[in-house]
């Protein structure tokens, strides 16, 4: 086993040029080497496909890989052949000698993997293969469709389980990102595994996701200023209808972003079409239903919105989940509003297991209204639980103020009992707001002592604290009757009992965006940039997708170490032989010529306060460009002074740098460190020093 491992590991860094294993893959390798059955939940991105990948290139014999789709298939043997793997995948629309071609190399071991649909699985051809072949390994991906608790069973599926009883030698890997408890005892009794120590389990969170949440108001406009700001970047737009997809891709479109919808309703060419412009970055954004993600493996979508509430947190959570698969930073934004709670609910009572829907739907609504950590909420539903607060949702980052809003709820119930509880939350906040139009003065609604007594709030505001209201029990939408609101118990015993209400401030997101989009440095164009043209350039070439050539985690790498040399590169997580002997030298044309420039321009200091603001310390950033720490320190400090945007705030608080500023000042400038230093009676390193002078010199 030993030898293996070693063997694995070479294979990681030679073929698929990562250094290290993800938590679990290698464990696993060795269950599958050992012979034994596997059944992996992971999250999307986890790293699932080395799981069989590896094993079935350093054993003898081919591992075959049953896959409920095309462009899965596709997508994963594009990715093993860019990286020198044997690997083929055989489907029904080949033609007859095709495949038979494919069939007679597989025969003769001209493969490490040969991937197949749950339908040719189970044909005869592939019965021969199996049993006069030699095959390592049955690995079945996306293997809930086994299951009828899944969310897409395939009755082919359900067959493959079979080969146990003909071949029981055979070792078996199957693989989901569904986690639940129902799907997952269901696959093992359906592949007759004998027992749950076959189940490897990974966490399910997926720390590179940053969530937030925030009510659906005018949403064009929000989703505009967020695609605004992250030019460049993929990303999708879920939407609840096929029209709504249209509609928003039609009006993004009519904004110059280049947006493309995607539903079931559409031609299959036409699908085939969008998802590969996608995937190949020739169209950035999709807005799409749920049928949009299941076939797509591209690893660099760094934003999904979902442009209304989801029906359920598994849905809500796979759909996230198909951002950030690459590992890097990403976004997940949710617009909801109480009518997608509404609409939930009217399509819930259609179906026979309307409670049990229901009571999803409002878990799903209870996340979005929540003011605690995001995080620990979704995990918690996974039965992950967590106990610290993540730092990377919006609830973390900006915790809810919470007031007291018995005053604000008092004139909301009170002009609701006016109005005799006969009108929905829009009319009530034209009242509330004093606008005469003629809802309201048709009603002669504009004679109640209420009318306009809530001016002072904005449309939105009022729409933010009457939800809450909602929530929290004090009035209540009366689906029967027109959704017009009524005023409960609670919300009657504030009203007239005094009764205290606490509601949480209203916070103008798009003024945060904005204050966001002005710390941003004016863009040049970075070696990130440089090196993305540079992969389009061999994409084109080869016909591949971009991110075949290599990942964006594995640019940005190479934009943080600038190797300059062929070994170097090497280096890089990502850079495997095949690739670096293809594709090496032009991207180490590219960082060369950028260095130069770099250093030419006397910008040097930019490199290391680049690195600095991704997180490197200065102790890492020392090692990697081989410069002394003090370098980098007077490199932080030249970045200051000439206004760039380092956080220094771990090297220096903001007292020591008052202190220190005094003194500068103090003791008359020009002043040399040394002066200082001793001053303070070498209290404070010349770091420190150094630091604070350069906020002292910038601001000069
Ligand atoms: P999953 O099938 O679980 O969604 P993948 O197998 O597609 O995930 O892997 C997701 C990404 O992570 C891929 O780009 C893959 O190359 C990368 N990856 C997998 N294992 C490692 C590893 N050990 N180190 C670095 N990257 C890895
Ligand atoms: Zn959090």
């Amino acid at each position: 086993m030993e030898k293996w491992m070693t063997d694995c590991r070479k294979v990681l860094k030679d073929v698929f040029g990562y250094a290290d294993f993800r938590p679990l893959q290698k464990e696993i390798i060795e269950h599958v080497l050992r012979g034994e059955d596997s059944l992996v939940l992971m999250p999307t991105g986890g790293g699932k496909s080395m799981c069989f990948q590896i094993p079935a290139i350093v054993q003898e014999g081919m591992c075959i890989v049953v896959s409920p789709l095309i462009s899965l298939m596709k997508d994963q043997v594009g990715s093993l052949k860019a990286c020198g793997v044997a690997a083929e995948f055989i489907h029904g629309s080949l033609d007859f000698g095709e495949q038979q071609l494919i069939l007679s190399n597989a025969m003769a071991g001209k493969y490490d993997l040969l991937y197949m649909s749950p339908e040719r699985f189970i044909q005869s051809d592939i019965h021969d293969l199996i049993f006069n072949g030699t095959i390592n390994l049955l690995a079945i991906d996306e293997a809930h469709c086994i299951s009828v608790w899944g969310h897409d069973f395939r009755p082919e599926y359900a067959s493959i389980g079979k080969i146990k009883k003909h071949k029981p030698e055979l070792p078996i890997i199957a693989l989901t990102a569904t986690a639940d408890e129902i799907t997952r005892d269901d696959i093992l009794e359906k592949l007759h595994f004998p027992n749950k120590e076959n189940v490897f389990l990974a966490s399910f969170d997926r720390p590179n996701i940053h969530f937030s949440v925030e009510p659906g108001q005018q949403k064009f406009k929000r989703i505009k200023a967020f695609i605004d700001d992250r030019p460049d970047s993929s990303g999708i737009i879920y939407c609840l209808s096929r029209k709504e997809t249209e509609r928003l891709a039609n009006k993004l479109q009519g904004a110059g972003i280049d947006a493309e919808a995607f539903h079931a309703g559409m031609s299959f060419d036409k699908k085939d079409k969008i998802q590969d412009d996608f995937i190949t970055d020739r169209c950035k954004i999709i807005c799409a239903t749920i049928a949009f993600g299941m076939g797509i493996d591209k690893p660099n979508v760094r934003w999904v919105i979902h442009h209304n509430l989801p029906k359920n947190i598994e849905n809500y959570f796979q759909e996230v989940g198909r951002a950030g698969r690459d590992g890097l930073a990403s976004e997940a934004l949710l617009l909801y509003s109480y009518s997608d709670l509404l609409l939930w609910k009217k399509i819930n009572q259609e179906s026979s297991q309307q409670e049990l829907l229901d009571s999803k739907l409002n878990r799903v609504f209870d996340y979005a209204e929540a003011s605690i950590c995001r995080r620990k909420i979704l995990l918690n539903y996974f039965n992950e639980s967590s106990e610290s607060d993540c730092g990377n949702c919006d609830v973390c980052e900006n915790p809810p103020k919470i007031f007291d809003g018995t005053l604000l709820s008092q004139k909301a119930l009170s002009a609701l009992k006016r109005s005799k509880e006969s009108i929905g939350g829009n009319v009530l906040i034209q009242v509330l707001r004093g606008s005469y139009n003629s809802e309201v003065m048709d009603r002669g609604l504009h004679e109640i002592p209420t009318f306009g007594l809530g001016k002072d709030l904005s449309f939105y505001q009022w729409q933010h604290y009457l939800l809450q209201m909602i929530q929290l029990g004090l009035i209540e939408p009366k689906y029967k009757d027109r959704n017009n609101l009524k005023v409960c118990d609670l919300g009657a015993q504030v009203l007239f009992k005094n009764k205290n209400v606490n509601l949480v401030a209203y916070e103008e997101k798009e003024q945060k965006e904005v204050a966001k989009k002005k710390q941003r440095k004016p863009e040049k164009k970075t070696l990130f940039d440089l090196l993305r043209v540079k992969r389009m350039f061999y994409a084109n070439k080869e016909g591949i997708p971009a991110y075949m050539i290599f990942g964006d985690a594995t640019l940005k790498d190479m934009e943080t170490a600038m190797p300059t040399s062929l070994p170097d590169l090497a280096n890089i997580s990502g850079v495997g032989n095949v690739k670096l002997e293809k594709y090496g030298a032009g991207f180490v044309e590219v960082i060369q010529a950028y260095y130069k420039d770099l250093k030419g321009k006397g910008d040097s200091f930019k490199h290391s306060c680049g690195l600095y603001n991704e997180g490197k310390s200065v102790e890492e950033i020392a090692q990697i460009r081989s410069i002394k720490e003090v370098t980098v320190i007077s490199h932080l400090a030249a970045g200051i002074q000439k206004g760039m945007e380092v956080d220094v705030a771990h090297l220096i608080s903001s007292d020591e740098k008052k202190i220190i500023a005094d003194a500068y000042f103090r003791l008359g400038k020009p002043q040399a460190m040394k002066v200082i230093f001793e001053d303070l009676q070498m209290a404070y390193s010349y770091t420190k020093i150094r630091l604070a002078l350069a906020f002292v010199i910038g601001q000069d």
